[in-house]
C-alpha cells in the first residue's frame, strides 16, 4: 500500500504514515478521515513540534498519461505514485462537435451581421485546450500534494535527449560507453534519428550497433555526425572499409547517409511546448525545481532493473534519483479526468434540434452525479454495500458505478457521501513486488 497522508489539526502537512498505523490512530478515534482520494486523515490533537521529512515530486508527462511519485530522497523510499490520465483526445472532441453545430449559421437565413475584426488574437503561450488541460490536470494534483505532504522538491521530466550533455561529449571527445549516461543518451538519441533501422539494409526489429561512419582506424572521431546504426552482419560486413567502398554498387544510399549523417534531429532541439509550460507554472509553486531529460529516465529505470510504467518512470526522473529506490508495498493509485459534465442544457438530435426537456438541477438531495458514495442496502433484491460513482436523478432514484458493476435505481435515502465530485475518478493498482 502506498502511504496515507496526515495532517495536523491546523491542516498542516505531518509525515506520510504507514496505512496500518492510519487504521490503528483511526479506530483508536485519534484521528478522522479527512479526505478519501488521495486518502488523507487529519489529527485531532496537535503533536509537539512535529519532525519532518522532506519529499520529492516527481513527474513524467505524458501526452495520455501522466507518471506521478513522491519520494523521500534520504532514504530511497517511495512514499505515493499515482498515474494521472488524461482526456486531451475528449476536449478535442466536444470543441469540434461544438465548431460543427456552429457552423450551421451560415447555411441558414440569418440577418446581416459585420465581420468581426481584431478579436481573434491568442495571448502569448497560448496552448490548445486539451493540452491547456494535461497542465491543468498536472498543476492540480502537485498542488493537492503540496497541501497533504511536506513537500519541498519537484523533478519534472522535460526533453527527450540532452543536447548539452552530448555536444560537451562530443567537443570534449569522451568516449561514449554502454552503461554511461551519456552513451546511453547517444544511443537513444541515434534509434531516434535513424528511426530504428540499419542504415545500410534497412532491417528493422533486428539487435543494432552503434556504427563509426569513418572507422575508429582509420581516425574516425566519436562526434554524433560520425555515428550511424547498422545490424551486426552490416557491421561486421563493413568492417574498416572506407563507406564509399562499401556502399559503391549502392550510390543512393550512400548519398542518403552522408546528408542524414550530418543533419541534427531536428525534433529533439525543439522541445515539447507542453512541457516547458508546465515547468515555467510548476516554478511558481516557490519549490526548487529539477528538469531531467527522458534519457536519464529510462537509464535511472534500466540500470535498477525497473519495469516500464508510468509511475516508475516518474520514480526514476532526474539526477537527485537516490542509488537504491524502496518501492515494496507501493500500489499507485490510477487517476483519471473526467471534467465536471457539459454546460449543454439539453440533448439534442442528430441534425441538432433539441429533443429533451432542459436540464435539472446539478445537485439532487445533497448528491451530484461524479460524487463517490457509499450505498448500504438491507433489504431488497439488491441488499448489499455499494461504494462508486452515483449518477443522480431529480426523482431521487441514483445508479452506482461499483466493484460489482452498475446498480441501478439506489434511493438517496441509503447514500452516504464518501468523496465529493471533483472532476476525477479513482482506481487502485496492483503494486510491483520485487524489492529494488
Ligand atoms: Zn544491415
Amino acid at each position: 500500500m502506498s502511504h496515507v497522508f496526515v495532517l495536523d489539526p491546523d491542516k498542516q502537512p505531518l509525515d506520510p504514515v504507514h496505512p496500518g498505523r492510519a487504521r490503528l490512530l483511526l479506530t483508536q478515534g485519534k484521528a478522522a478521515v479527512f479526505r478519501r482520494y488521495p486518502f488523507t486523515i487529519i489529527l485531532k490533537e496537535a503533536v509537539p513540534s512535529p519532525q519532518v521529512q522532506e519529499l520529492r515530486l516527481k513527474i513524467d508527462p505524458g501526452s495520455k498519461t501522466t507518471g506521478l511519485a513522491l519520494i523521500n530522497d534520504a532514504t530511497g523510499k517511495v512514499v505515493w505514485a499515482a498515474e494521472l490520465q488524461h482526456r486531451g483526445e475528449v476536449i478535442k472532441k466536444a470543441l469540434d462537435d461544438r465548431r460543427r453545430v456552429r457552423r450551421s449559421r451560415r447555411s441558414r437565413k440569418t440577418r446581416y451581421r459585420t465581420p468581426r475584426f481584431k478579436n481573434r488574437t491568442r495571448r502569448k503561450g497560448w496552448l490548445p485546450p486539451s493540452l491547456e488541460s494535461r497542465i491543468a490536470n498536472t498543476l492540480t494534483w502537485a498542488r493537492r500534494l503540496l497541501r497533504s505532504c511536506p513537500l519541498e522538491a519537484v523533478s519534472l521530466e522535460v526533453v527527450k535527449f540532452d543536447m548539452h550533455l552530448m555536444q560537451n561529449a562530443e567537443i570534449e571527445g569522451v568516449e561514449y560507453q554502454q552503461g554511461e549516461l551519456a552513451g546511453y543518451e547517444v544511443r537513444e538519441y541515434l534509434l531516434e534519428k535513424w528511426r530504428r533501422t540499419c542504415a545500410y539494409c534497412g532491417a528493422t526489429d533486428v539487435p543494432l550497433e552503434v556504427e563509426h561512419i569513418l572507422c575508429r582506424a582509420r581516425g574516425g572521431t566519436h562526434r554524433i555526425s560520425n555515428l550511424t546504426l547498422a545490424c551486426k552482419p552490416c557491421n561486421d560486413a563493413k568492417g574498416t572499409q572506407l563507406i564509399e567502398e562499401f556502399l559503391s554498387d549502392r550510390p543512393g544510399v550512400l548519398k542518403k547517409i552522408l546528408a542524414q549523417a550530418k543533419a541534427p534531429l531536428k525534433d529533439a532541439a525543439a522541445v515539447n511546448a507542453t512541457r516547458w509550460a508546465l515547468y515555467e507554472r510548476l516554478k511558481l509553486l516557490g519549490l526548487p525545481l529539477e528538469a531531467g531529460t527522458g534519457g536519464r529516465t529510462k537509464w535511472n529505470r534500466t540500470i535498477r532493473g525497473l519495469p516500464k510504467t508510468h509511475w516508475l518512470d516518474a520514480v526514476c526522473v532526474g539526477a537527485s534519483t537516490p542509488p537504491t529506490l524502496d518501492i515494496r508495498e507501493v500500489r499507485p493509485l490510477f487517476i483519471s479526468a473526467n471534467g465536471y459534465g457539459s454546460r449543454q442544457k439539453c440533448n439534442v438530435n442528430k441534425i441538432g434540434f433539441p429533443c429533451s426537456k432542459p436540464k435539472g438541477a446539478r445537485m439532487v438531495k445533497g448528491f451530484q452525479t461524479g460524487d463517490i458514495v457509499r450505498a448500504a442496502l438491507t433489504s431488497g433484491t439488491k441488499q448489499g454495500v455499494y461504494i462508486g460513482r452515483v449518477l443522480v436523478r431529480a426523482s431521487g432514484s441514483f445508479d452506482v458505478r461499483a466493484k460489482q458493476g452498475r446498480v441501478q435505481g439506489i434511493s438517496h435515502r441509503f447514500c452516504t457521501l464518501i468523496h465529493r465530485c471533483d472532476g476525477y475518478s479513482y482506481l487502485k493498482g496492483a503494486g510491483h513486488s520485487s524489492p529494488v
